[in-house]
């Protein structure tokens, strides 16, 4: 019979490298956990008009990636491909907005599903940790989300990432420079697929990777110069408050981003280290985003930060994250009645909050101190039947090797106090 495996463009997380993933999704929520940001989580699935009306049908993540199904009772959902439009629709379902506190901040982590070409760094099933601010209109509202980012990725160690920033207008601003942009797009060599994308979404045609769309893009009407008085004094004001916070940025005329919802603010966060795949996260203002799923008006932004692409970029810089020994202490039986002696000592150290583990299998004392040193432990509590007859454990201490006897009843304190 052949074993399964994990389907095309998935991995799993093991341990011990599944533990820098925790540390990294860990590290994103801290700033945000500590800046007001309350934690939400959604269905894995949604109904699949959601993305379609709240990402864009004219989107690739809608029209190529999206895992979309019937279900048995014929509802038509999708597997999330992001999470903005779920946060959205569940703190409008929830009435959070009516509360009279907003912005509402709110922070999510969880798997985000494309049907993508795998490769490194691109996955079908793959995680993000995210953060929305909805609510609000106000440029130090953007500027927290981009500061938080960048201290997320700066307390990783991560130093090799660039921000890069741009203002895609409003609903007034951006409809006149999409015709101008059109009318320049309809005048190049573009193949049938990309001559239809000028049609339905314009912007979308500047963010096209290939060299021979790039060649023919230089000269194109830049949103900069479209930017009405509003859009332009907000932006200003994004960039004021980053650089006031010392943080960098890299202005990027050609940022649109993939999703269709966003207005001014854009962002992303790209990371040299990663070759073609090198945003690692990214995010912007969306201010119109809840009208198109059927709310009132919430201007709002939001960011996400793929976790896989952090892991790699933590790789591409060399960077080991100090991760605290999973078990402090591992205990070693001798024989049946130590055995039952150490798994209570085990039971009372777990709930004491000692991080412990016990030799399971009857192992021999070899094989016992074998399980010991792969485990990390600092101290093993080792006792035999004399030991027992004594009162006494074995604890020893598994860098320098020196052992000694500690009553039963002391061990606890025994053991807290070397751990300290
Ligand atoms: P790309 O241009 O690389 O396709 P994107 O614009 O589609 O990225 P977003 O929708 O902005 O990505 O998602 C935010 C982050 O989630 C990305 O910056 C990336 O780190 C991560 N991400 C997106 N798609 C994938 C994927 N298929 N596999 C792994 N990570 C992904
Ligand atoms: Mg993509």
């Amino acid at each position: 019979m052949s074993t399964f495996q994990a389907p095309k463009g998935t991995y799993d997380l093991i341990p011990p490298d599944s533990a820098k993933y925790l540390a990294v999704r860990e590290a994103i929520a801290a700033p945000l956990k500590n800046s007001g940001y309350g934690y939400i989580e959604t269905p894995g699935f949604e109904n699949v008009e959601l993305f379609s009306r709240g990402v864009g049908e004219s989107t690739d993540i809608v029209s190529k990636e999206m895992y979309a199904f019937e279900t048995k009772g014929g509802d038509k959902l999708a597997l999330r491909p992001e999470g903005t439009a779920s946060v959205l629709r569940a703190a409008l379902e929830a009435n959070l907005h009516k509360l009279g506190n907003l912005p509402v901040k709110l922070w999510y982590s969880g798997s985000y599903y494309r049907y993508e070409r795998p490769q490194k760094g691109r996955y079908r099933h793959f995680s993000q940790v995210g953060a929305e601010a909805i609510g609000a209109e106000d440029p130090a509202l953007d500027a927290e989300l981009i500061i938080l980012a960048d201290q997320a990725y700066r307390s990783l160690g991560l130093s090799q990432f660039r921000i890069l920033l741009n203002s895609l207008g409003d609903k007034e601003c951006r409809p006149v420079y999409r015709d101008a942009l059109q009318g320049f797009l309809r005048g190049l060599e573009l193949d049938e697929d990309t001559r239809r994308r000028v049609e339905i979404n314009p912007l979308r045609v500047l963010d096209d990777k290939r060299a021979v769309v790039q060649k023919q893009l230089v000269g194109a009407p830049l949103l900069r110069d479209y930017l009405c008085d509003a859009c332009k004094a907000y932006h200003e004001e994004v960039r004021e408050l980053l650089t006031g916070a010392g943080v960098a940025y890299q202005d990027d005329e050609k940022l649109v981003r993939g999703l269709d919802y966003y207005t001014r603010t854009t962002f992303e966060f790209v990371h040299d280290g990663l070759g073609s795949q090198s945003a690692v996260g990214g995010g912007g203002r969306y201010d119109g985003l809840s009208e198109m799923i059927g709310g009132p008006a919430l201007p709002s932004v939001g960011w996400a930060l793929g976790v896989d692409r952090t892991v790699l970029a933590l790789e591409a810089e060399g960077i080991e994250l100090e991760l605290p020994a999973t078990t402090s202490v591992f205990a070693v039986p001798l024989g049946e009645e130590a055995r039952r002696v150490l798994f209570g000592l085990v039971t009372q150290l777990r709930r004491a909050g000692v991080a412990t583990d016990f030799s399971y299998g009857g192992k021999g004392l070899k094989g016992a101190m074998k399980s010991a040193n792969r485990s990390g432990a600092r101290y093993a509590l080792v006792a035999g039947e004399r030991d027992l007859a004594e009162g006494v454990v074995q604890l020893k201490d598994m860098q320098s090797g020196e052992q000694s006897p500690v009553a039963l009843d002391a061990v606890l304190d025994a053991v807290r106090e070397r751990l300290a």
